[in-house]
């Protein structure tokens, strides 16, 4: 029904619409938006949210300090999206969501995540947005189980595609080798 790509190899002709799995960084995709695994201040952080912020450049900050704070310091809760202008980076969008930081799986750490995913997607539906990149969200300094993230991941977004009208290309950029054999299973686990 998709195309699954690793590097774009099989294809579906059936559907417009794409996901793909592939490896590199996130910050310097051309897909119309990226993803940013930001933290609730959306003041940068580590990983790839200070990764994006360097790629894009200060204006990035300064849009992000302008965006309203629902409680003292956070602009983004857990489990939402927000969205950017890119700045100095090729992707025109940034939508910037928080995963759960991981302890022990049962505080509510996987619908955190599934509604991370969730979130992000519409948003890029609701601004019209037909191509985005994400990261592995929460499986760095917040500590998720990748395997288990890789699922919640794939199966948020394989339950969002059939009724998008506006998202044509979902790619996952994996940091390591590693992590793209793991979404791979996952994804394989299932189709
Ligand atoms: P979180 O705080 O949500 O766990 P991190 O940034 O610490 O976010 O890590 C999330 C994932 O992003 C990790 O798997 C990490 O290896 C990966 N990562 C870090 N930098 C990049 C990048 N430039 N592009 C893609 N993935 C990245």
């Amino acid at each position: 029904m998709f195309l699954c790509a690793e590097a774009a190899e099989e294809e579906n002709v059936n559907t417009r619409i794409r996901l793909e799995l592939v490896r590199g960084d996130v910050t310097g995709q051309e897909t119309e938006a990226i993803v940013n695994a930001a933290n609730p201040s959306l003041l940068g952080g580590g990983g790839v949210d200070g990764a994006i912020h360097r790629a894009a450049g200060p204006g990035l900050l300064a849009e992000c300090r302008e965006l309203p704070q629902v409680s003292p310091g956070v602009r983004c809760p857990t489990g939402e999206a927000r969205l950017t202008g890119g700045h100095g980076l090729k992707a025109e969008w940034v939508i910037h969501t928080v995963g759960p930081i991981y302890r022990g799986g049962e505080r509510g750490e996987p619908e955190l995540l599934a509604a991370a995913y969730r979130h992000s997607l519409a948003l890029a539906e609701e601004k019209g947005i037909s191509s985005l990149s994400f990261p592995s969200i929460s499986t760095g300094a917040y500590r998720f189980p990748i395997g288990e993230a890789a699922r919640i991941a794939l199966s948020e977004v394989l339950a969002f595609l059939p009724a998008a009208r506006r998202v044509e290309l979902v790619r996952f950029v994996l940091f390591s080798s590693t992590d793209l054999a793991v979404y791979r299973e996952a994804l394989a686990e299932l189709r």
